[in-house]
């Protein structure tokens, strides 16, 4: 530990509150590191003045400490980006608002890249930066060279600048945030560690410590590290585990006279800065070092890890290359610190499904510090106003498998995610541990067909189809792009099968069933027995919690479709919605397979497997058949523009009705060929082009919404109705120039970005590039715009229907 650090723990431990622990408080904020001190910040500026923070240590004696904390705004998200844009203008205005300085220093970050496929990267977060309105330019190699002279450039091939990222000192942001919240009525217990949770019937009530009970409402869990820990003590699931983490300090050297910006190297997996006039050399080595829960307790406090050369050492060889005045430089430590890790490199934020009032705001990922502000805001909103201030589903506490708690899982997932901190971003990548933990009924069927596999959710869900092993990462034409055109021909010209058994399940049976849906889904949910629902499902802001599709069993029953990964959220949501009403809701996700049956074979195929009086079923009607002597429940309706069923079975019974359609002419296909097909045919998905900022009426889907009324979200749809909001999701057909967009890229108009695409895909059917996408300004049928994707502008087509549509019924119910 350096001098520095101890004079600021000594500061800090003046700033805390020495009063008597109370006995109620409205919320409770667990661990006093940078996330709880925003948070506590955030929740005394929203006006809640009876919040305290329980610290079992010191402020920041968990892994802020020793944060390099260095703040770089541009993130894959326009809202993971608007999260830290607040933090850096929290940063740079809470010396004036508090008089405690922060160290804030804003002197810019260089991305270099080594290789033609960096480059590409970092054109496309240059681009992708200009849309979020964050200044950001490529440089040549000679002038990265002269923005940091101590580099050896000779094989960089380019770089960006982006002069507004900067750095600051964490526990003096700590601390100011500390001081303010103060002032405002917030108490700061130190040396108080919670010991227990209590809760009743699934919801806070308080926490325990050895000082005594505190009772409270909502509990913001900010415990960095030991978060899965404190997550259990109220029955809540919180896949989070420490990895160790690696920074070289020198002693100071010749060539660094003040502050300098961030070099980011990232072929390398280096970060490079200076420090008190030496050099500060951070990595993210491909692979880390988890740590066992438990290994660190609660005596874990301003602690480090030992120092691991070893396992540092190909790291230190490739700083030799980029730093060769780090030769001779003298080593002051190699400091090893523990961070947090999800299983998907995002953080967790928001309430937990399974315990109401427990809210998350922990697993950073190594961007704590940068998130920090901005999360911390989000966390208080949501307690606050039961929502985050924007969609931050990348972030939803409630997103993960079960699956995923599981120690064995986190200790393999854990240390890959750190490799990932700076890989180049291609499309399909696939995580190497941690697989097969759920399979889909017909696993077997589809490996011994040729799939390649992705995970959602903790499923194995066949990509495509074919004999491409492992596919190569690039960013121009995937080596299965002929595997993917082959399962489209299949669907459009003969009869594919897409496996929708991961889909999200809910049971929805009792004497309320209607009304509890009429209540809670803003579709048509009174429609008869045998009818298919699609309905939005919004929240008191009129915005998507979630899009499902509900199939109605009988007068009492309902079976609910909703999104692979949105079972665990909209299970949780639906249940706080229950009050009042005689429904049960059961989540049967696991016991019933889907099978799409689709394309203009499909009619045949049917009637072949022994279920002819499919064909007589009308568009969104849900019928019983038995195929190849099994029960099944078919719904007409397609998500891919090809006529056919979702044939709903259980799942034991896949694997003979699977074997009667292939026997009868049907092939599977994957994932790939289904995007491809919903964008051709302009199906907006959740996490896409809906979300909790979205409202049925911006992309076309009003008309799935009760104009009667009677739903959670009818005013403000209303509302948004009256303010004559226009649809603003685009479909977008490309020119014939090759082209790669991954999503996220800006639509331009006449030099000005005026949207980005939200999916994009090869679209074999039209024999071009597709996307949808979102705009800001209305654009006429057919007008031509540009898409900037790495640099580049590519040509395409604005149309405000589908961009394929064999059958324009298709969607109508
Ligand atoms: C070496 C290193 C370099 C980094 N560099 C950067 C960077 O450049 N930029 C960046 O953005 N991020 C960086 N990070 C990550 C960043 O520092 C972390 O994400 C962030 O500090 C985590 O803050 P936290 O509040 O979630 O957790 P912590 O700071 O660990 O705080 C959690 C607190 O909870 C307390 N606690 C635990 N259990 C209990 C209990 N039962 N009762 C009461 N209190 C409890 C702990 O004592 C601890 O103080 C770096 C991390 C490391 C390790």
């Amino acid at each position: 530990m350096n001098e520095t650090y101890v004079t600021r723990i000594v500061k800090l431990g003046t700033a805390v509150t020495k009063s008597k622990l109370p006995e109620q408080a409205s919320v409770v904020v667990i661990g006093g590191g940078i996330m709880g001190c925003s948070t506590l910040y955030h929740l005394a500026k929203m006006g809640v003045s009876d919040a305290i923070l329980l610290e079992r240590n010191r402020l920041t004696s968990g892994t802020t400490w020793h944060s390099a904390a260095q703040v770089r705004a541009l993130r894959n998200s326009r809202n993971l980006t608007r999260m830290i844009q607040y933090s850096v203008d929290l940063y740079s205005q809470l010396e004036k608002e508090t008089g405690q300085s922060v160290g804030w220093i804003q002197k810019g970050s260089l991305s270099i890249a080594t290789n033609a496929d960096r480059l590409t990267h970092i054109k496309r977060q240059e681009a992708l930066a200009h849309t979020y309105g964050i200044d950001a330019n490529s440089v040549s190699a000679g002038e990265a060279k002269e923005r940091w002279p101590l580099m050896n450039a000779d094989d960089v091939i380019g770089a960006v600048w982006s002069p507004d990222d900067g750095r600051v000192s964490p526990s003096d942001v700590c601390a100011a945030l500390v001081k303010a919240a103060k002032g405002l009525g917030a108490k700061i217990f130190e040396n108080t560690g919670v010991t227990g949770i209590l809760t009743e019937n699934g919801c806070i009530r308080g926490v325990q410590t050895a000082q005594g009970t505190v009772k409270c409402d909502a509990i913001a869990l900010c415990t960095g590290l030991w978060s899965r820990d404190v997550g259990a003590m109220a029955g809540a699931d919180v896949p989070a585990l420490a990895c160790e983490h690696f920074y070289l300090l020198t002693k100071p050297i010749d060539g660094i006279t003040g502050n300098m910006p961030t070099l980011s190297d990232h072929d390398s997996h280096l970060y490079i800065r200076d420090d008190s006039g030496g050099l500060l050399v951070g990595c993210f080595e491909p692979m880390g070092k988890p740590i066992m829960p438990g290994v660190l307790d609660e005596s874990f406090e301003f602690g480090l890890l030992p120092e691991d050369w070893d396992h540092f050492e190909p790291m230190m060889e490739l700083a030799l290359h980029r730093l060769p005045p780090l030769e001779t430089a003298e080593v002051k430590m190699l400091l090893n610190g523990p961070e947090s890790f999800t299983p998907d490199g995002s953080f967790m934020l928001g309430e937990t499904a399974e315990t109401r009032g427990l809210f998350l705001g922990c697993g950073m990922n190594s961007v704590g510090m940068a998130s920090g502000g901005g999360a911390g805001m989000n966390l208080a909103h949501a307690i606050v106003h039961g929502h985050t201030a924007y969609d931050l589903s990348e972030a939803d506490a409630k997103r993960f498998a079960p699956v995923f708690n599981n120690i064995d899982h986190l200790m393999a997932r854990a240390p890959e995610i750190l490799g990932t901190h700076y890989e180049i971003s291609y499309s399909g990548k696939q995580r190497a541990t941690a697989r097969n933990l759920r399979t889909l009924p017909l696993d077997a069927e589809y490996r011994a067909a040729g799939a390649h596999m992705g995970q959602f959710y903790g499923w194995e869900r066949p990509l495509y189809f074919g004999k491409v092993v492992e596919p190569k990462l690039s960013f121009g034409r995937p080596d299965w792009f002929e595997h993917v055109q082959s399962e489209v021909s299949t669907a459009s010209q003969g009869a594919a099968i897409f496996d929708a058994s991961s889909f999200g399940k809910i049971e929805v049976t009792g004497p309320d069933a209607e009304a509890f849906l009429l209540k809670t889904c803003a579709g048509h949910m009174g429609r008869a027995p045998g009818s298919v629902i699609y309905t939005a499902v919004l929240n008191e802001r009129g915005t998507f919690e979630s899009d499902i599709t509900a199939q109605r069993i009988g007068d009492d029953h309902y079976r609910l479709f909703t999104g692979t990964a949105a079972i665990k959220r909209d299970l949780a949501w639906f249940r706080r919605h229950a009050d009042g009403y005689d429904v049960t809701l059961e989540d049967s996700t696991e016991r019933y397979a889907v099978l799409g049956l689709m394309g203009p074979d499909a009619a045949r195929i049917v009637s072949e497997v022994g279920a002819p009086e499919l064909n007589d079923l009308k568009y969104f009607k849900v019928g019983p058949a038995y195929i190849a002597g099994q029960h099944v429940r078919a719904a007409r309706m397609s998500y891919v523009g090809e006529a056919g069923w979702e044939i709903t079975c259980k799942s034991e019974n896949a694997s003979a009705i699977y074997a009667a359609l292939v026997q009868a002419g049907a092939r599977p296909a994957g994932l790939y060929a289904q995007t491809s097909m919903r964008v051709e045919k302009g199906f907006c998905a959740m996490g896409h082009e809906l979300d909790s900022d979205t409202s049925p009426v911006d992309v076309r889907l009003a008309f799935a919404t009760r104009k009667s009324g009677g739903f959670i979200g009818y005013e403000a749809l209303q509302g948004r109705r009256d303010a004559g909001a226009k649809p603003n999701v685009i479909s977008l057909l490309f020119d014939e120039k090759p082209a790669m967009p991954l999503g996220h890229e800006p639509i331009i108009v006449n030099t000005e970005i005026v949207g980005q695409i939200t999916t994009c895909a090869f679209g074999y059917r039209v024999g071009k590039l597709v996307a949808l996408g979102h705009v800001t300004v209305p654009l006429k049928e057919g007008a031509q715009v540009q898409i900037n994707i790495a640099g580049e502008m590519f040509r395409a087509k604005v149309s405000h229907g589908p961009l394929y549509d064999p059958d324009g019924s298709l969607m109508k119910g």
